[in-house]
């Protein structure tokens, strides 16, 4: 494909939309008792009713639904006081009932937003609970062309998902990046799902049409799938731009399909035509009641919300006065942040504090493949680290060579500064003696650089230093080596 012009790229406008599929962190699945756990044998986790066996009835997950209306509240949607299950039909051998229990036209969380950094909101049109699809696994070739035969693994079938629809209100691959950013740390903060986009517990399938600038009216879409990464959507929805200018420049029609992203190649491939709603023949589910969804077990849900990204990133700007950059950092990654909020309670160097967990322990961790969990560093002894570089007790070089121990040992910084003869001596009496000492030894140098000689200051300070390990504080130091030499 040819590279579109940057004249040629102005003169288009990209329109987006985004249905993430979020996979909720139940136990059990949407409407049996079957776990959802990852990893076990093939069809392990599975009974009659996920099986799709004539006879069963599904029961809804009260679990998923508590989900549901959480991440709702967060994302200013108001919920339905009546909702309903609808059956959608397509044939494909991972569902095995031949229809998937969604919702069409009573979804649980109705219109709401989300706001992005530049104050744009991106409208919510929907969020709707359904059932996951089971897996089929194809052997002798990657994917399905080639392969000898397919085997089907239905531990996924039935487990629950919040799909989260946007209007067509994005007009980048950067808002599209930040808006699923943000729906992440939400869904974390919620503790409804991991947010794992790699691995598969948030799936994202992102609308993609251009138009004239200017013009009201939308263009054709194209729905790109297979996205693994933010990395991955912001680049297949750049591809996907140029591809459709290209096409409209070409003096063709961009078609209505579903296109596959190839994070090899670089390229979306047409996958299949695109249905439309009708094709699906959508129909209540007789085997499932409308839902009443309680007024007041909403409202306590509601009141019941934990601190969100949003808040969070508000309170280390305003009370903390930490830069947008720092705020942002500990915002994404929960676990640095809520170190940050236990250990901000006992030190006021709240810039030192960010700038060691985002600094060099972030390093650490990521050299190490670790998690913050998986060290046995404690807010209270960050804290105590934090305070004894301030007060001078340590050089901050110390203080990075004593890091890897306070990760790792559990043991105070003070504990861990004085095993390894690293307390920095600040003390003016201690440091007076040893200083005192170096001059009486050097007589002929004190009268040389009292001769004008200045340079010789850093003989002392070179004497002192050895004489201490290094452990001098310097400023301390060279404030009195200046008084002791002036006589
Ligand atoms: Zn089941």
């Amino acid at each position: 494909m040819a590279t579109v012009s940057p004249e040629l790229m102005t003169k288009y406008e990209a329109v987006i939309g985004l249905e993430v599929h979020v996979q909720l962190k139940t136990n059990t699945k949407l409407f049996c008792g079957c776990s959802i756990r990852f990893g076990d044998e093939p069809n392990e986790n599975t009974c009659p009713i996920c099986l799709g066996m004539p006879g069963v009835l599904p029961v809804l997950n009260k679990k998923a639904l508590e989900y549901a209306v959480k991440l709702g509240h967060a994302l200013n949607c108001p919920i339905a006081e009546l909702s309903k299950f609808d059956r959608k039909q397509y044939f494909y051998p991972d569902l095995p009932k031949g229809y998937q229990i969604s919702q069409y036209d009573r979804p649980v969380c109705q219109e709401g937003y989300l706001e992005l950094s530049n104050g744009k909101k991106v409208r919510i049109e929907r969020a709707h609970l359904e059932e996951d699809a089971g897996k089929l696994v194809h052997s002798g070739a990657d994917g399905l062309a080639g392969s000898d035969y397919s085997l089907v693994d239905l531990n996924r079938a039935g487990t629950p998902l919040l799909e989260v629809v946007s209007m067509p209100d994005i007009r980048s691959s950067d808002e599209a990046q930040e808006y699923v950013s943000q729906l992440r740390s939400i869904v974390r903060y919620l503790d409804v799902c991991d947010g794992n986009l790699e691995e598969g517990s948030m799936r994202c399938d992102a609308n993609v049409s251009i138009r004239p600038r200017g013009q009201e009216e939308l263009g054709t879409k194209a729905e790109i799938k297979n996205m693994n990464s933010l990395k991955a959507m912001k680049r297949a929805i750049d591809v996907e731009i140029e591809r459709q200018i290209g096409v409209v420049e070409g003096g063709n029609k961009v078609v209505q399909e579903s296109r596959l992203w190839n994070e090899a190649t670089g390229k979306t491939i047409s996958m299949r035509s695109k249905e439309e709603a009708h094709d699906y023949r959508y129909f209540p589910d007789p085997d499932l009641r409308p839902l009443a969804i309680d007024a007041a077990w909403v409202k306590e849900l509601k009141d019941s919300l934990p601190e969100l990204p949003s808040q969070r990133y508000e309170k280390l700007t305003q009370t903390f006065g930490l830069p947008e950059y720092d705020a942002g950092v500990l915002v994404e990654f929960k676990e640095l942040g809520d170190f940050f909020m236990v250990a901000s309670e006992t030190v006021d160097n709240y810039k030192g504090l960010s700038n060691w967990l985002m600094g060099d322990i972030a390093g650490y961790l990521n050299a190490n493949k670790k998690l913050l969990e998986d060290t046995k560093l404690t807010p209270e002894h960050l804290a105590q680290f934090v305070k004894m570089i301030d007060d001078g007790a340590l050089s901050s070089a110390q203080a990075k060579k004593l890091l890897p121990d306070l990760l790792e040992s559990g043991e105070a910084p003070e504990t861990l500064a004085k095993a390894k003869g690293m307390a920095q001596i600040s003390d003016d009496g201690a440091l007076k003696e040893i200083l005192q000492k170096i001059l009486d030894e050097n007589p002929d140098n004190v009268a040389a650089y009292r001769g004008g000689k200045d340079k010789l200051f850093g003989f002392f300070v070179g004497q002192a230093m050895k004489a201490t390990q290094g452990n001098a504080n310097p400023q301390k130091l060279n404030e009195l080596l200046k008084e002791l030499l002036q006589g």
